[in-house]
């Protein structure tokens, strides 16, 4: 098989959207690298012996396979983007420029809150999803193009495996064969460490993303900035998860280890110092507050726990509240209906009862859709986890009926007029509550079966098991 075939195959078996002829994620990822990637490597992509391709899978990695003999398939998952974006989008709340009139929505907290919940629903459901959240266009817009780096940065390092094979001895011929990368001597860690072939894709990773090897060192400060951002970024996220114990990459070093192994080798390129802290400027305090956060979410203060138990409460109230507004209640119809006046063209005046809009007024049934809308709005501040808990805790419970007798009882009720079914429900408060916890089952179920994010699922899972 070839390199093509296999990329086909994949692409098969986990097709991603897309528009037409329009790139994918690694096509839009090479063009973005365009001239920073060196020429060996553009011109095994033009024969066809490299194919890159993004395939729709959650778990956020890229890898390299050689299909067969120096023909190569470059795969990066969706997952890798959703994931790193969705973090760096919420840190990047954070971002203020006073001349810009760009202010942070959130507290400090709240973002620490924000990203531990994008790291939980990562954790609980291997995927990408989190709360939402206030930003600004121009936080967007920054966590975007960082975004794009760090990906570009993990496919580089795939690259770099096919720059630099782990049987490659490096010696000078080799690298001298391979046109475009200088000399390495003095900041790659000695060849026997186990890790060696991964540091050594990272610098060239490292080296591809700021242009250095091909010449392509950009004149702006800014965007070379936050190219260095891109290379620590993606190793800081995932060394994040790994300061929480998330189990991370088994074939590669520490994500900290990386981060330092980069680090040493950038600044080797780098002039004077001046030179260097200015690179690094917008990395390190992302660095800063990244680290903040982890140690937050690791260690919060009391008053930290304090404020988030608080506001999960607050959410837990919100979403009782509105399953019992929009399930059965016992509150009658009243019984005597407006009449309004209404003037006919013959001139006369005729007394008419007020019209009623509310069709569902006599109707047993839960009102999903409003609720629907609502709870869409409680949930999308977070606290999903606090949710999930109590409803692994407490969903149907206290319901002694099977669903059978449930629909039945539900059916028939709905036949008698409202007053009269209400009179009954009053003599039979056990029956009353049975169809009450019923109905609220059955908002929950509806809602989450509507959803096409991972809460759907983890619902059905977290209730059923
Ligand atoms: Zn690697």
């Amino acid at each position: 098989m070839d390199s093509l075939t296999y990329i086909q195959h994949l692409k098969k078996e986990y097709p991603v959207k897309q528009i037409g002829d329009e790139p994918d994620l690694a096509g839009r990822l090479i063009a973005h690298l365009g001239n920073r990637l060196p020429e060996f490597i553009k011109h095994k992509i033009n024969n066809g012996t490299i194919n890159v391709a993004e395939i729709q899978k959650s778990d956020p990695q890229a890898f390299v396979k050689e299909v067969s003999e120096n023909d190569y398939a470059v795969v990066i998952h969706s997952g890798l983007s959703e994931f790193v974006y969705r973090v760096v989008r919420a840190i990047s709340t954070r971002v203020v420029d006073h001349n810009l009139g760009v202010e942070t929505g959130e507290t400090f907290d709240d973002t620490v809150r924000i990203v531990a919940e994008i790291f939980w629903w990562f954790q609980e459901t291997g995927q990408s999803f989190g709360p939402e959240y206030n930003i600004h266009e121009y936080q967007k817009k920054i966590a975007s193009i960082i975004t794009t780096e760090v990906e570009s940065f993990f496919l580089a390092h795939e690259l770099g495996h096919i720059i630099f094979p782990k049987e490659d001895k490096l010696s000078f011929e080799k690298v001298i064969e391979r046109l475009t990368f200088g000399d390495y001597k003095g900041f790659i860690r000695s060849d026997d460490h186990p890790h060696f072939g991964e540091f050594v894709s990272d610098a060239t990773a490292a080296s591809v993303l700021l242009g250095i090897y091909t010449d392509c060192i950009d004149s702006n400060p800014v965007l070379n900035n936050l190219r260095y951002v891109g290379i620590e970024f993606g190793l800081m996220i995932f060394s994040g998860l790994e300061a929480l114990e998330f189990p991370t990459s088994d074939s590669h070093p520490t994500f900290k280890e990386r981060i330092n192994s980069v680090r040493e080798i950038v600044r080797k390129w780098t002039n004077d110092d001046e030179q260097w802290q200015n690179l690094i400027q917008l990395a390190s305090y992302f660095e800063l507050l990244f680290e903040r956060i982890i140690e937050t979410i690791a260690n919060p203060s009391t008053s930290q726990i304090e404020y988030y138990e608080d506001s999960a409460a607050k959410v837990l109230e919100k979403i009782e509240d509105s399953l019992d507004r929009h399930s059965i209640s016992l509150e009658e119809k009243p019984k005597q209906q407006d009449f309004v006046n209404v003037k006919l063209d013959s001139g006369e005046t005729v007394k008419m009862p007020m019209p009623n809009f509310d069709f569902n007024d006599d109707s047993i049934t839960p009102k999903y859709s409003q609720f629907y809308m609502e709870v869409s709005d409680i949930l999308s501040v977070g606290y999903s986890h606090v949710f999930f808990e109590k409803l692994a805790k407490e969903f149907r419970k206290n319901i002694k009926l099977s669903h059978e007798q449930l629909v039945e009882l539900e059916f028939k009720l709905g036949l008698i007029e409202k007053n009269q079914r209400i009179k009954i429900l009053k003599k039979n408060e056990d029956l009353f509550y049975q169809l009450k916890e019923f109905q609220k089952t059955k908002l929950l179920h509806g809602y989450f079966s509507r959803q096409a994010n991972p809460s759907g699922e983890y619902f059905f899972m977290k209730v059923y098991g």
